[in-house]
């Protein structure tokens, strides 16, 4: 092995990171400020003994679908996925619900008169997946390989959320289902650009399906530091950097954090302009999350509820764009839209025989105080009458519970700053991971290709760090 890097920040693009320059041959060591790794991919008995819960992600399908983590060895480190019998279901208010199911054709059944607009809006990108997975997990500024597919994405993705699903389908069932997945994009669903993460992660639904981890998000996590500890690689828990500085002569440094931290590590040695840049970068709203141990199952009153690893609560799509629009506004929903993840249901490793666990958040104001378990709460039981005589016991995290917890979740944002147009064209400015500072890096969900655990910034970010670092490595990777 030649030469010192370090990784500051175990999240999965830490991680991921820190395997690449391991594998290229450098003594690499990952700075963890918490107790254990994984960032965003961490679980934890938050409630009760023998009940884990997500602390944060929970349902993966642009981690199936990462090309790095297809390369990775990671079932050998204990890595396993788990496809519920539907990736997501919607209640509605007359006791149905609409489902995204893995099969495409049983989902257009299912949209009823919708069904031929939804299988023509994405029929031929759901076959297309593997070639435009790598195309929208890069920077949108480097040429595509296949640019017919990638602009055909464009024509859906570039539309405001809400438009669209007025625009296209008929029915309030297929309009609310639409409009749940496109709230992932925590923008106003009149946001441009928002329509994309609804398609996105619709068109994943049929090619990979919205898998859970068996075990909880920890084990990705766990799989990726295993693997880069076989690699010679060494992590650090427990330590948090304060200043470059505490890096010596090591290069690369990769930084898994945010722009406002990667401002403060850096101190004295950015330049005012591009301190200006890092200051200026904007996050967007926060969330309240829940996770809950449960005597029962939801008792959701559409079966089809029960058989989906995800549930959007929140009912038609004219609710969900209300509350979205307060989220990014100043004040939280008094019937907030939320996202609910039941993995109990389908992996008997979370929670003692015959009980269960939830996990659920919903969009708030950055930074917001207001606790919303009461309205959350009131949410599920609308949809599952009898929900909350179930609940053993509850945990809640508000924006700044989060923060506390992982540094990266700047006034509860999850999705390492505000994915709006600009924000994902220029993440966090046209220099994506390089920074101002010689040998140093970013390499956390603030650079292309945004949130979600997929590995894909740590990915790009080790290989423009090798590339300048130890020119020639790049094609061995
Ligand atoms: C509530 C919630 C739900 C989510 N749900 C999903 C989901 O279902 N599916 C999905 O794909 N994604 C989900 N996400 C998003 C996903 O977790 C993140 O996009 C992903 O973890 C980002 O990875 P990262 O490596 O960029 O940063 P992070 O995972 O945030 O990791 C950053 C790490 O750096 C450490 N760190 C920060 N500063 C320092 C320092 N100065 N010194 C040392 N260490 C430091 C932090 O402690 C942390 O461990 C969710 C996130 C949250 C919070």
């Amino acid at each position: 092995m030649t030469g010192n890097a370090c990784v500051v920040g175990s999240g999965p693009n830490g991680l991921t990171a820190a395997i690449m320059l391991a594998k290229a041959g450098l003594r690499t060591t990952v700075y963890e400020a918490q107790p254990t790794v994984g960032g965003g991919a961490r679980s934890a008995e938050l409630t009760l003994p023998g009940f884990v819960h997500d602390v944060c992600s929970a349902v993966h399908p642009l981690a199936v679908s990462s090309p790095v983590f297809a390369s990775l060895p990671l079932a050998e480190y204990g890595l396993q996925w788990i496809q519920p019998p539907l990736p997501l279901a919607h209640p509605l208010d007359d006791g149905s619900a609409s489902v995204l199911a893995m099969s495409l054709e049983e989902t257009c059944t299912r949209l009823g008169v919708d069904g031929s607009m939804y299988r023509r809006a994405i029929g031929p990108l759901v076959r297309r997946w593997h070639d435009l997975v790598p195309m929208v997990q890069q920077p949108l500024l480097r040429f595509p390989n296949n640019p017919w597919l990638l602009a055909r994405f464009g024509a859906l993705a570039l539309w405001p959320a809400a438009s669209s699903a007025r625009l296209l389908f008929q029915t309030e069932a297929a309009r609310a289902l639409y409009a749940g997945i496109a709230a992932h994009s925590v923008l106003p669903l009149e946001a441009l650009g928002s329509a994309a993460f609804g398609w996105l992660l619709a068109i994943a639904g049929h090619a990979v399906g919205w898998p859970i981890p068996r075990g909880g998000s920890q084990s990705i996590a766990n799989a990726l530091s295993s693997y880069f500890e076989s690699l010679g690689g060494r992590v650090v828990t427990n330590h948090r950097i304060g200043s470059l500085d505490e890096l010596g002569d090591a290069t690369p440094v990769l930084c898994d954090v945010t722009p406002k931290q990667f401002a403060a590590l850096a101190g004295d040695r950015l330049p005012p302009h591009p301190r200006r840049q890092m200051e200026s970068y904007r996050y967007g709203p926060g969330v309240f999350k829940i996770d809950w141990a449960l005597s029962a199952p939801i008792p959701w009153k559409a079966t089809d509820c029960r058989r989906a690893g995800t549930v959007h609560v929140g009912g038609s799509l004219d609710e969900i764009a209300a509350s979205e629009r307060m989220a990014a506004g100043d004040k939280p929903s008094e019937r907030p839209f939320m996202l609910v993840a039941q993995p109990s249901l389908f992996d008997a490793t979370r929670a003692p025989a015959g009980k269960h666990t939830a996990w659920a958040y919903c969009h708030v104001p950055n930074g917001s105080s207001e606790d919303m378990t009461e309205r959350m709460e009131a949410q599920v039981e609308r949809f599952a009458p009898g929900f909350r005589a179930c609940i053993l016991a509850r945990h809640t995290m508000a924006p700044a519970d989060l923060e506390r917890h992982n540094a990266n979740l700047v006034g509860g944002d999850i999705t390492g700053g505000a994915q709006d147009l600009i924000q994902l064209i220029l993440r966090p400015s046209r220099r994506f991971y390089r920074t101002s500072i010689q040998g140093v890096y970013l390499c956390s969900s603030s650079t292309p290709p945004g949130g979600a655990v997929h590995g894909m910034c740590g990915f790009h970010a080790a290989r423009e760090a090798l590339r300048q670092t130890l020119p020639g490595s790049r094609r061995a990777l």
